[in-house]
């Protein structure tokens, strides 16, 4: 299929469905993408098309699009027009990846639901009325609706890979420092990667190999090995080590349903099984807040209503006005070094127990959400959405690695498990997964 056919046919789906799904923010004009997919048809035809010719994106709201708006589905930038690329974009616009517009998303990423944004909330498409998960709510959905081939979401604490366990897609987070920041409106920087969401483990393994790469203008990135050499792809008896999640909250289907797929893959690959004990795991989320809180509400002081947009205090909703608050409150007792610098301590704790565990394992596998999706509007406590992430949070505080894929559906609503891979053995870890998405 050419790329104009993909785009029509996209298009046409995108117009029957977009209302309903309330997927796209912001989509570019039908005549502009008319003409980018010709010219991207005629450079496949010469023999010149770059790695994503042919591809049909989308990209979460709050990574730079030149001329499209990064509203962070947020009242604050609602008319904030991006005025340059990101890294990211760059590198795939070089690739001929055809962008087609901005995706919906949990305000400011802040959210597990896809129900924070101001603009209304994400449908999940392979299961109506239940939420999509978040924050890259619009990215996943917009897979799983068919809308895009690939699309670019956010990760601080799960929310590439929870969105992808909900609609049933893969959804790869990054070895921290291994995709450049530059561009990307961020909750968290000590935590926050941007990866691909796809339909399989092959479409999102290729939109990785386009964005990572060094960047001087992030400089988490300097110490970066996989940047500049291969990371070596398994080929002795795969080690797998299986989390021990006995101490967290996780619902007995998916538990039963994750147990199935690991005697499968066991069966199928004769892959080495191994039980594998993080001490600490169950203090993953209440880590994760400090860290997010402190670091958000320092990032936001710039959206004062003079610089960029509104001032957030006055044009924000409840989420992202909890975490601004709450930030504040922590930053300002902090000089008893109490809260933020607690977490940093017990976060190279839990990564420490990680690079432990990478000793004696490949990879290691775990459900991606603990409970099933609840239904759009439904209130539940803000305990329980913190919850939705106990499982994902983990790879975030380690900086390793980590991918959801579809592995199954309960009550016809999909589940995903998740790979986990050592800090930059990403693409080890895309070959596993690999392995596990044909059982
Ligand atoms: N749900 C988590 C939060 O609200 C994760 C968000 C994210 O990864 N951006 O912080």
């Amino acid at each position: 299929m050419s790329t104009l056919q993909n785009l029509q046919q996209k298009l046409e789906l995108i117009k029957k469905e977009n209302k309903k799904l309330n997927i796209f923010l912001e989509l570019r004009s039908e005549k502009e993408l008319i003409e980018e997919a010709k010219r991207i048809d005629e450079r496949i035809k010469k023999g010149v098309g770059g790695k994503l010719a042919g591809k049909i994106i989308g990209i979460k709201a709050n990574i730079n699009v030149h001329g499209m708006k990064i509203s962070c589905a947020s009242k604050v930038l609602e008319d904030y027009v991006a005025p340059y690329d990101a890294f990211v974009v760059s590198k795939i616009k070089k690739e001929d990846g055809l962008i087609i517009g901005m995706l919906n998303m949990d305000e400011f990423a802040s959210g597990g639901s896809g129900e924070t944004s101001a603009f209304g909330p994400v449908q999940n498409p392979s299961a109506i009325g239940k939420i999509p998960g978040g924050s890259s709510s619009g990215s996943a959905a917009a897979v799983a609706a068919g809308f895009v081939d690939i699309s670019l979401g956010s990760d601080t604490g799960g929310s590439i890979r929870n969105p992808a366990s909900h609609c049933g897609v893969v959804g790869l987070k990054p070895s921290y420092g291994s995709v450049s920041r530059y561009g990307l409106i961020d909750l968290s920087m000590s935590l926050d990667q941007i990866g691909p969401l796809a339909s399989d483990v092959s479409d999102a393994g290729l939109m990785l190999s386009v964005i990572k790469g060094k960047d001087e203008k992030d400089s988490i990135m300097d110490n970066n090995p996989s940047v500049h050499s291969p990371t070596t792809h398994p080929n002795k008896k795969i080690k797998v080590g299986v989390l021990d999640i006995s101490g967290l909250n996780v619902e007995p289907e998916i538990r039963k349903l994750f147990d199935e797929k690991v005697e499968d893959a066991r069966k199928k690959y004769g892959f080495e099984i191994k039980k594998v004990k993080i001490k600490n795991i169950e203090l993953a989320v209440e880590t994760y807040y400090p860290l997010v809180y402190v670091e958000f509400f320092s990032g936001t002081r710039k959206f004062d209503g003079r610089r960029y947009g509104k001032k957030i205090e006055e044009a924000a909703g409840p989420e992202v006005l909890r975490r601004v608050l709450g930030g504040s409150e922590i930053s300002k007792a902090e000089y008893k070094g109490r809260y933020y610098n607690t977490a940093l301590k017990v976060k190279k704790i839990i990564g420490d127990e990680f690079s432990k565990a990478f000793e004696s394992v490949d990879c290691i596998i775990l459900p991606t959400v603990p409970r099933l999706p609840h239904k759009i509007g439904e209130r539940i406590s803000v305990e329980e959405m913190y919850s939705y992430d106990a499982l994902t949070i983990p790879a975030n505080l380690a900086g390793c690695c980590a991918v959801s894929i579809p592995s199954g559906k309960i009550k016809g609503i999909p589940v995903g498990m998740q790979i986990m891979c050592n800090k930059f053995e990403d693409e080890k870890m895309l070959k596993i997964a690999e392995m596990f998405e044909k059982i």
